[in-house]
């Protein structure tokens, strides 16, 4: 199918005569999962009305083949960070969402977050799994498509979003609200920012709900495109009360392939299906161990189970993250893969996963 879509795209005629968007080397990341198909337009500099007038012929060609029910095209440009420029379509809309209903069985609404249009929580069935390596690469990856993005780290057992983004910065607090920090170029808010490492603070079950919404609401997010969401781990009363109490416009499941086969990321499935929270996929970390000094791959935990699983439980299967020294090594120096290596292999794979996940978040509003 993914052949299907390069050839459609060749259909139209782009650059120099003769050339087309793949000829010219703007169409990248295809992925094509059921019936939806995802891709890229990277644009050049200075090529954006070009751009913007192909995307429309692009999109109805694909949309064309038979099988296909929906394309979604990323741009994506060599400006970091730049909001979709004016006019045209920008990145996967994401679009405010007013308050939610009171649900049948009378749970607390979950009201929306002024300025914030979609919020993305990244969760795991247990901890370790590498669920905040992810999410902060993830965040990186959605700003690398020109997405305003705040991360907030809901992980109050062990805060360590600020360690992985190396900020040791305090927020400041204006009339009561709370001012996150901003670190490569994504607003950054987490009770260890707030709290000393040397005594850390015990929390008991309704304190940990509190002080999570509070961060939420308390935070002067300003306007943002996605809120990404550390989810604490497991699935206890607090990350029920999240899923339950915070306009989630979805969740991503964390897991490693040992994980998915011992269920414990079935119960954060189970989780937000309960709740009404769309699952936007599965993401296997810690995949493939690649060794760091000969190169070659091996399947210490197995590997392709959680694409096995995600297709058996329903659920789109988002990405795998390979087992590497480098995302571990970076992420204790405080430059997450995505910064310190932006155009590495494992760049690549957190920032083709985030385009998905842009894609798919887009469409969860628009369903809504
Ligand atoms: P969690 O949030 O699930 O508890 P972390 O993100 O803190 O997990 O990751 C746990 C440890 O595993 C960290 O030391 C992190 O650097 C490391 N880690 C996470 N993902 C990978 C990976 N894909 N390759 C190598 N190390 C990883």
């Amino acid at each position: 199918m993914k052949d299907k879509v390069t050839e459609a795209l060749k259909t139209i005629s782009f650059g120099p005569a003769g050339g087309n968007l793949v000829s010219a080397g703007i169409v990248t990341d295809i992925s094509v999962q059921g019936d939806k198909a995802v891709f890229s337009l990277h644009v050049p500099q200075g090529a954006k009305e070009g751009v913007a007038v192909v995307q429309k012929e692009a999109e109805a060609a694909v949309s064309a083949i038979d099988g296909i029910e929906s394309v979604m095209v990323v741009l994506t440009s060599d400006r970091k960070a730049a909001p979709p420029a004016a006019g045209k379509k920008p990145m996967p809309k994401l679009s405010s969402k007013p308050d939610r209903p009171v649900g049948p069985d009378m749970r607390p609404v979950a009201g929306a977050i002024p300025g914030v249009k979609a919020i993305l929580a990244v969760a795991s069935g247990k901890g370790g799994v590498g669920k905040s390596t992810t999410s902060v690469n993830i965040a990186l990856g959605l700003r690398s498509l020109g997405l305003k993005v705040g991360l907030l780290d809901a992980d109050i057992y062990g805060p360590s979003i600020p360690r992985l983004m190396g900020t040791t910065e305090r927020p400041d607090i204006k009339d009561n609200r709370i001012i996150p920090v901003e670190q490569y170029g994504i607003k950054v808010m987490s009770m260890g920012m707030l709290q000393d490492e040397e005594s850390p603070v015990i929390w008991r079950g309704p304190m940990i709900v509190s002080a999570l919404m509070q961060m939420v609401r308390e935070v002067e997010w300003g306007e943002l495109d996605v809120l990404v969401l550390d989810m604490p781990p497991g699935t206890g009363d607090a990350q029920l009360t999240m899923a339950q109490q915070v306009p989630l416009t979805g969740a991503v499941i964390v897991s490693t392939p040992q994980d998915l086969a011992l269920i414990d990321a079935r119960k954060g499935l189970k989780m937000f299906k309960n709740v009404d929270v769309p699952i936007l996929g599965i993401i296997e970390n810690m995949s493939t161990f690649v060794c760091p000094h000969c190169g070659e791959s091996s399947d210490i935990f197995g590997h392709g189970g959680a694409e096995e699983e995600a297709k058996k439980l329903g659920v789109m299967f988002l990405g795998a993250i390979p087992l590497h020294m480098d995302i571990r090594h970076y992420s204790d120096e405080g430059t997450p893969v995505v910064i310190a290596d932006g155009d590495g292999p494992h760049a690549k794979i957190y920032k083709t996963i985030a385009m998905k996940v842009a894609a798919l978040m887009g469409e969860a509003e628009e369903e809504e």
